[in-house]
């Protein structure tokens, strides 16, 4: 299993760490900083050992991270990796925001979430809704930035699972988390939203800046989608 430092701080840009295995164009770490795809969120990318990575994947409890052609290192060596920071940093606004906005779109209609993208440049998040005008959108948005402008703490912890799954606000993510684990992280928000989460967040709202409604869309019977971006 790799040892994943951005649950210990998800401000790390540049680590060490030792390869565990090449598979092809693929790497394994014995501990890694990049994020990779899950939960929505497109991986980082970045460098290890002056070499580009392109994509950073999961298979169970293994983070793969994928080079265009197989490295010049081997298992055993030591590598130092580096974020694309800039990158991460706006991933790590958008999704702090998009918990934000489900929260709000949640407790103002009791929508629950059916999907989400977040990306670098713009993120969307879809809700199972009939009724999602362009007049509510702005609505939504502006209860959004006022959560942002409070400064709130983002802080995260481990809970036991079956604690989590008590509480019925903490589970709308939790069967994206591997089943046999004991302990779900939680991510915290203010008093604004909790729920069990493995991804990157900023620590305070404060760094989000302004989230941006774009547009909405129907995608189908029950289902708007609604697309935002970050200043
Ligand atoms: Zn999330």
């Amino acid at each position: 299993m790799t040892k994943r430092l951005f649950w210990e701080d998800m401000y790390v840009r540049e680590f060490d760490a030792k390869v565990g295995a090449v598979d092809g164009r693929r790497v394994t770490l014995d501990q890694t900083a990049f994020n990779p795809r899950g939960g929505g969120l497109v991986s980082d990318t970045g460098t290890l050992g002056g070499q580009k990575v392109s994509e950073v994947v999961k298979e169970g409890e293994e983070i793969f991270h994928v080079f265009g052609e197989p490295p010049s290192f081997g298992v055993g060596a030591s590598v130092h990796g580096v974020l694309d920071w800039d990158r991460r940093f706006r991933i790590m606004r958008m999704h702090t925001s998009a918990h934000i906005l489900s929260a709000v779109v949640n407790r103002e209609t009791g929508a629950l979430i059916t999907g989400n993208q977040i990306s670098p440049d713009e993120s969307r998040v879809d809700f199972n809704l009939d009724d999602f005008d362009r007049g509510k959108m702005s609505y939504y948005i502006d209860m959004v930035n006022e959560a942002v402008r409070r400064e709130l703490d983002v802080k995260t912890f481990f809970m036991k699972r079956e604690e989590a799954l008590a509480n019925p606000g903490f589970v709308k993510l939790a069967n994206a988390m591997p089943p046999s684990l004991e302990m779900l992280r939680i991510v915290e928000i203010g008093d604004v939203d909790t729920q069990a989460d493995g991804g990157v967040h900023v620590r305070n709202t404060r760094e989000i800046g302004k989230v941006v409604g774009l547009k909405t869309e129907n995608k189908g019977k029950s289902n708007r989608r609604l697309y935002f971006t970050v200043e």
